[in-house]
């Protein structure tokens, strides 16, 4: 089946109960018993919910995996991933990840005594050094976010498998639409549902995807544990979102390509960081990995200042956090979104304070470049 067909179809068979075409949203925190242990498969909220369950079985198909569960945000899904490993264990982690995941490392798993390291893992010869005896777990982030640094799935994966480790990917930027890691050996997908998967800037959430049975119990029995789980109205809305996620990525990814050829040319900007120029240092790996490039791209302006003029002069963009909404939104890494990220990691990473990122949206093209000219003026 082709990858809209299991978008519009996977996990949405019409409602038993009513014949209701789009999955019902079941705001009920119980279930009636018809006897003691006698149920419909539905004993509480926490546990079962028939709009959540639509929404994993649909995720889970759309990232060929065999099973998917449905987080409260991307964060606590990624919280979840990493209960997979103990205290004295020892991650790999990508050194340009989303802040926040950086902040969960440092500021709380290592009171747990998780040991982690952060490695560029675009370079396998890093990865490779910088495993120990104790390294369970590499979790890579690809394209990174803000400066679009791609990691080869395969070389990790077969690196990590060959000592025993596991690898999770943060598949947020690319979706499944353009990126499926399971099938490049990756053990382990996170999602922050907030950005495409939802598409409409209107739901926080999140998911993890994987094929092993045994992590896949234990990501269950985790989420029933702790109950960061996707409300139904939330799953209802992520539901609804990727019945049009392949729409929807094929425009980001044509406006991302033009508005990335546009900042190239213009006298203003000094970089353009986006995988689908040739001028990328792993375009040839993106081509190969991805099935597209997107609409994330980061371009550096040289200041504060001249990133400020931007910010603060454009009109149809909007300046706000996050990504992978159908608006096009504008943000400063160094103080939004990598604020939590140490001042000197920034400035390892090319995270500057000139430096401006777009989640180009899918409006007409030609007004997302005209306010962008006018704005960089
Ligand atoms: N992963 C990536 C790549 C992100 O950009 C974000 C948020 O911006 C997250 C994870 C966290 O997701 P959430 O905000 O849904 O908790």
């Amino acid at each position: 089946m082709g990858f809209s067909t299991t978008a519009i179809h996977a996990g949405n068979e019409p409602d038993a109960a009513t014949g209701a075409v789009s999955v019902p949203i079941y705001q009920t925190s119980t279930y009636a018993q018809e006897g003691l242990g006698k149920h419909k498969g539905f004993e509480y909220a926490r546990t079962q919910n028939p709009t959540r369950l639509a929404l994993e079985k649909n995720i889970a198909a759309l990232e060929n995996a065999r099973f998917g569960f449905a987080f409260a945000s991307g964060m606590s899904a990624i919280d979840a991933a990493l209960k997979l490993v103990k205290g004295g264990d020892h991650v790999i982690l990508g050194d340009n990840t989303y802040g926040g995941t950086f902040r969960l490392f440092n500021r709380i798993l290592t009171n747990y005594g998780v040991e982690f390291d952060l490695v560029n893992t675009s370079d396998l010869d890093q990865v490779e050094s910088a495993f120990r005896d104790n390294t369970k777990m590499v979790f890579v982030e690809t394209p990174t976010n803000p400066v679009m640094t791609v990691t080869d799935l395969k070389g990790v994966s077969e690196i990590a498998h060959a000592r025993g480790a596991k690898v999770v990917c943060d598949n947020t930027f690319m979706s499944p639409y353009f990126q499926r890691p399971l099938d490049l050996g990756v053990d382990v997908v996170v999602h922050s549902t907030t950005k495409y998967l939802n598409g409409h800037s209107d739901s926080v959430g999140g998911f993890v995807a994987l094929n092993d049975e045994g992590d896949a119990e234990w990501i269950k029995f985790v989420q029933n544990s702790l109950g960061a789980i996707l409300s139904p109205f939330d799953s209802f809305l992520v539901l609804r979102g990727t019945k049009t996620l392949a729409v929807r990525m094929e425009a980001h990814d044509r406006n991302g390509r033009i508005v990335a050829n546009f900042l190239t040319e213009h006298p203003s900007v000094k970089t353009v960081h986006y995988p689908g120029l040739v001028s990328h240092p792993q375009h040839e790996l993106a081509k190969r990995q991805q099935s597209g490039f997107g609409g994330m791209l980061s371009f550096e302006t040289g200041s504060l200042e001249n990133a400020k003029n931007v910010l603060e002069n454009v009109k149809l963009c909007t300046l706000g956090e996050s990504l992978g909404g159908v608006e096009t939104l504008i943000s400063h890494p160094a103080t939004m979104t990598h604020a939590s990220v140490p001042v000197e990691n920034r400035a390892r990473l090319g995270i500057t304070d000139g430096l401006v990122r777009i989640s180009v949206g899918i409006e007409d093209v030609q007004d997302i470049i005209e306010d962008l000219d006018q704005a960089l003026g």
